[in-house]
């Protein structure tokens, strides 16, 4: 980590092309929510450079990076990846990102240790946060998207048989390994693991609100909508100085 901060230190502050200061987004919400999709719609749109743990993770294993290797051995073995390996790779994102047009965080920070470290490390760089939006969406139409969900035992890509599928069916487009749906998807697990992240994801939530950073966007409208409200919010918005 200490490597890339260095490195990463003349990379230059935070305000992007021809001085407009550049905008930090996170998105918290549930996997099936829908904010992977957002994020994309922002970088292609925006420049928004999208970063999401899980990419920088199957990234970094394709390409046989030291993050990489560290991870696989955790993936392999079946174990969530520490959170210090995620937090570096995180890290060395935002700073590649800086002088861009900005950064959408898609699936981190996940806890308010995790918040907290963003914060410090965005202060250190002089870098912004301008707004959290927090998916909300029912049970229902989540446990929809989250049946059809597939995925790669070898590598971690995820698929969709609907919104996501494989190039050829069944198999990774990377690796070729054969797909599988997560136990964690049936139904009933589904449903189980998002009142889990849920609660979980509470504390995080109300970190952010008291911050006055929340924005709360209803995750079941159209892609479009959502992006034409997020982005007219966030253009409005006044940086928010950090603690
Ligand atoms: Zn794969």
């Amino acid at each position: 980590m200490t490597e890339f901060l260095t490195r990463a230190a003349s990379a230059g502050g935070g305000s992007g092309p021809a001085g407009r200061a550049a905008i930090g987004l996170v998105f918290v919400g549930p996997p099936g929510a829908g904010k992977g999709t957002l994020a994309k719609t922002l970088q292609a749109r925006a420049g928004m450079r999208h970063i999401s743990p899980g990419d920088l993770l199957r990234q970094a294993v394709r390409d046989h990076t030291e993050y990489g290797r560290k991870a696989l051995t955790y993936m392999r073995a079946g174990d969530l990846v520490p959170d210090e390996i995620v937090d570096a790779m995180i890290q060395a994102a935002l700073a590649q990102a800086e002088g861009g047009s900005g950064w959408v965080l898609d699936g981190y920070p996940r806890t308010p240790a995790q918040a907290g470290l963003l914060d410090g490390f965005l202060a250190s760089r002089g870098g912004t946060l301008n707004a959290v939006v927090y998916f909300e969406i029912g049970e229902d139409i989540l446990l929809r998207r989250l049946t059809g969900r597939r995925l790669c035992p070898i590598c971690g890509a995820i698929y969709h048989v609907d919104y996501r599928p494989p190039r050829s069916a069944g198999r990774c487009d990377l690796d070729g390994a054969e797909l599988v749906a997560r136990r964690d998807d049936a139904p009933d697990t589904a449903l189980h693991r998002f009142r889990v992240y849920r609660a979980q994801t509470a504390p995080l939530i109300d970190h952010y609100r008291r911050r006055g950073l929340l924005l709360s966007v209803n995750a079941e409208r159209p892609a479009e909508e959502l992006y034409d409200m997020i982005w007219g919010s966030v253009r409005s918005r006044p940086a928010t100085p950090l603690p």
